[in-house]
């Protein structure tokens, strides 16, 4: 295979963990089949970043700080990664299915005529070709694809890669990318940015998650959630039906339509177990379920079940942890 081009968006001049996931991923690849893993960081602070990435993987790092990717993040975001594949002229493009992702992958294979795959949940090397599983059917199976073109783009779900711990004698090339931005005037443009706040680990990278489902009954049921999550030094997940209810924000939603996360530890609280839940936590090591319907699916695919009410047992469990700690 020959180079790779990873597309990494700053935030606060650091790349995110999603990012590093896929810098991983593309050094393992590259590992393997040879080529050079090129990462693009789209952003403010691609000069500083650029070493860090150097030591998570990349042989290359191309950064833009122009301020148009902030008001622009699709149309400048294009402009700047078709100079840099025409640099690069990467065989594969990473990019994280997030919104800038998502907005530019399918372009940029469209433009290109490389193959595209994407939502991608995992993705690795086979007979020197990138396979990668993608949920198909609602979910309800796992497809597993590759590009036939030479050139091909994959977006990848959250937790799809793994992050390499940082390699400081690692070195390479950091180098501004020279693209004139000229923004016009129909450019979709941002026009405000809100973080949620939160407290305690991204479900991401959390290493126990607390995931609460229709059967929570309501936004109050969560703060036992919430309190387990916090005695375990984890975060709280939702099922798609406790975000359709507004009882917890979307960015909580674990499954086919939100997040997929691979913590030691996930329990699922009043969740049924459909398999567009399933796909999103099928990678926790450990499943733990609570339920009151001793015939959920989710028993089939927890290691350790509790049939009950969690108002019972969440508290109790909540003590037995902070005793234990
Ligand atoms: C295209 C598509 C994409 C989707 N994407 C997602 C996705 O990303 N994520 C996702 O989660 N879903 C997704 N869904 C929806 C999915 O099919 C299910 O509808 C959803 O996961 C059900 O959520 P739930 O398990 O919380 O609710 P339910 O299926 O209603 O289950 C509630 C459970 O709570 C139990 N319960 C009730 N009261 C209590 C109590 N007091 N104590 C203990 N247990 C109790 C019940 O026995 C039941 O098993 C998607 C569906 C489609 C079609």
């Amino acid at each position: 295979m020959g180079g790779i081009l990873v597309v990494l968006t700053l935030q606060g001049g650091a790349a995110t963990p999603a990012g590093l996931d896929l810098l991983g991923l593309a050094a393992e690849i590259a590992q393997v089949d040879g080529g050079e893993v090129t990462a693009l960081a789209l952003g403010e602070g691609g000069a500083g970043a650029g070493q860090g990435l150097i030591s998570r993987g990349a042989d290359a790092v191309l950064y833009c700080a122009d301020p148009a990717l902030a008001r622009h993040p699709g149309e400048a975001g294009m402009q700047v990664l078709a100079q840099a594949e025409r640099e690069v002229q990467p065989d594969l493009l990473l990019l994280a299915a997030d919104s800038v992702g998502r907005d530019l992958g399918p372009r940029i294979a469209a433009r290109l005529g490389a193959g595209l795959v994407t939502e991608a949940t995992s993705a690795a090397l086979h007979a020197g070709r990138v396979e990668v599983t993608r949920p198909v059917f609602g979910g309800k199976a796992i497809a597993r694809m590759a590009a036939t073109t030479a050139q091909a783009v994959i977006t990848l779900r959250p937790g799809a890669g793994a992050a390499r711990a940082a390699d400081p004698s690692r070195t390479g090339t950091v180098r501004e990318l020279a693209v004139q931005i000229a923004p016009a005037a129909n450019w979709p443009t941002v026009v405000r940015r809100e973080v949620e706040a939160s407290s305690g680990p991204r479900l991401e990278e959390a290493t126990a998650i607390v995931s609460g489902g229709r059967g929570v009954g309501g936004p109050e049921g969560f703060s036992l959630l919430h309190e387990l999550a916090q005695a375990l030094g984890g975060a709280v997940g939702a099922s798609r039906a406790a975000v359709d209810e507004g009882w917890v924000p979307a960015a909580l939603q674990i499954g086919q339509t939100g997040k997929a996360v691979a913590p030691d530890l996930y329990i699922a609280v009043g969740i049924s177990g459909a398999s567009q839940h399933m796909v999103g936590c099928a990678r926790a090591k450990t499943l733990v379920a609570i339920n009151r319907d001793p015939d959920a699916l989710i028993f089939d695919a927890a290691r350790l079940g509790l049939v009950g009410d969690y108002r019972e047992a969440l508290p109790a469990l909540t003590r037995a942890i902070r005793e234990l700690s």
